[in-house]
């Protein structure tokens, strides 16, 4: 099997972990823990998720590995739209979010436990204002709504112009059946775990868009195939990664045949740091398709003992997917990182 299983005790060794404090509480936890490994082709980042066992974290470690000593295809575009996210917050801090970004499309948050529709509605439209006509709006529930709240709501923000409603319902009947009921185009990414996911979402008339993350679903290639079996327009979105894992997420989104959405990886503002001197963050609206190199001097901030993640590697590594697909999806030269 496995030519990805073969490559680890070659890279092993080059092993070095990181834990980025994060201002805000993302997944319950202020810190993102994460491995980097180096390969002939560059750097590749293995961070899945503290709860996640073996098999789950296989699919994180392909995608480290091609990072690392496959590189990524061809891109096809130079530069990658991205949206600015707005948390749950007030209409004033949303409305300067907006206004402090070159984003032209805003993502926001919905349905935060505990607060009434009217905050949704404030946060909304104080995005509107200040992104103006022209610019994009998207909301993100995380799966908070039931589907009579999901149509009521929606029904409510539609005024403002919605690009799409990112999860409002947990469950695959569920964003169907709301789907049958709304005119706002329905986008799943909570439903998107696995590599046969967003087949089944297409199965089931979920979701009008996908969002796809390149770690989660085994690396580049294989969110390319994903993407081109599944059929539907893609939104590539980051697992909250450092610059190192997003660059994995560009490379995806600079290689699908067709971007019609802003991608979620301007997501470098998360975390208090970075592992690179040249962090991948949005200017003008934009991420540019390139590497990233992590930097001894930035790692050195955040860098932590990597016993625990030699470990955890070497568990992820006994089911790593046997095919992988350098031959479909060659490896093509690619914009350097900025040092
Ligand atoms: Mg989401």
């Amino acid at each position: 099997m496995a030519e990805l299983a073969s490559l680890v005790p070659e890279l092993l060794p080059t092993l070095r972990a990181f834990a980025i404090p994060m201002p805000t509480k993302f997944r319950g936890t202020t810190v993102r823990e994460g491995a980097l490994l180096r390969g002939p082709a560059g750097w590749g980042e293995f961070s899945p998720f503290p709860e996640y066992g073996p098999r789950e974290c296989a699919r994180w470690l392909a995608c480290a590995l091609e990072s690392a000593a496959y590189g990524w295809p061809a891109p096809v575009r130079g530069s990658i739209p991205v949206n600015v996210t707005v948390p749950a917050v007030g209409p004033e801090r949303a409305h300067a979010i907006v206004t402090g970004s070159g984003c032209r499309t805003a993502k926001v948050k919905v349905a935060e436990p505990g607060q009434p529709a009217s905050a949704d509605i404030g946060r909304v439209e104080a995005v509107r204002d200040a992104i103006g006509p022209d610019g994009k709006v998207r909301v993100d529930a995380n799966g908070g709504w039931s589907v009579d709240e999901a149509a009521r709501r929606l029904l409510s923000l539609a005024r403002f112009g919605l690009e799409y409603a990112e999860q409002p319902c947990t469950t695959l009947d569920e964003l169907a059946e709301l789907r049958k009921r709304v005119d706002v185009p329905i986008a799943a990414d909570e439903s998107i775990r696995r590599a046969e996911d967003p087949l089944k979402v297409r199965a089931a008339g979920a979701a009008d868009i996908v969002v796809l993350k390149a770690q989660p679903l085994g690396g580049v290639r294989a969110a390319l195939e994903i993407a081109e079996a599944c059929g539907l327009p893609v939104v590539v979105s980051s697992a909250v990664e450092s610059s190192v894992g997003l660059a994995a997420g560009v490379a995806l989104a600079a290689a699908l045949p067709e971007l019609d959405h802003a991608c979620g990886l301007a997501t470098m503002s998360l975390l208090s740091g970075d592992v690179t001197a040249a962090p991948l963050v949005e200017t003008g609206g934009v991420l540019a398709v390139r590497a990233a190199v992590v930097d001894d001097a930035a790692l050195a901030r955040f860098e932590v003992d990597p016993q625990g993640w030699r470990e955890r590697l070497l568990a992820a590594a006994r089911f790593l997917p046997a095919r992988f697909l350098p031959a479909r999806f060659p490896p093509a030269p690619f914009p350097p990182a900025r040092q």
